[in-house]
């Protein structure tokens, strides 16, 4: 068999537009990254999806309550790598910034918080895991997520280091 990175795309509380990046990347790379990848999740590409014995979980989002935290933390036990995508799981924002609102505008939304199970602080991924690789950028940046699969393609010898 041929060994192909088995991959992971995940999205928390965001605008999905790394996802887009992602997506549109695939118009000019689908051929080749079809022989390099086995995408096992990406809801946005298809309906069945598994997160075990992935080697690499790509994360874009903030982590804003306890339930998105577990599934992190799942991902995290399902994944040899985890690299956080985009500003909002690379440092919060600005998907957190209800997180830097003054006590008095907090108060004012604190009953949205708790109708939708939120938690009180919005967390960046390396608030709730360990990860190994970020990529920044509002959406992310192309290159630099290109070098960041590089890496991993020959790290897990998919391609000739
Ligand atoms: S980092 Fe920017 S582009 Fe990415 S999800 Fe957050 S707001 Fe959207």
């Amino acid at each position: 068999m041929v060994k192909k990175l088995r991959v992971g795309w995940f999205s928390f509380t965001c605008c999905e537009d790394s996802t887009m990046i992602w997506i549109e990347m695939m118009n000019q790379r689908f051929f080749e990254w079809k022989s390099l990848l086995d995408i096992r999740h990406a809801r946005v590409l298809k309906k069945k999806n598994s997160m075990r014995g992935l080697d690499v979980a790509f994360v874009e989002g903030a982590i804003t309550n306890d339930a998105d935290a577990k599934k992190l933390m799942q991902i995290r036990k399902n994944a040899k790598r985890v690299v956080a995508i985009g500003a909002c799981a690379v440092n919060g924002m600005p998907a957190a910034q209800r997180n830097t609102f003054p006590p008095e505008l907090k108060e004012e939304i604190s009953f949205l918080l708790k109708r939708f199970k939120q938690a009180d602080k919005v967390r960046m991924v390396k608030e709730v895991i360990p990860i190994d690789d970020e990529v920044q950028g509002c959406p992310m940046e192309e290159d630099v997520f290109l070098k960041v699969l590089d890496k991993y393609l020959k790290e897990f010898g998919v391609v000739n280091a």
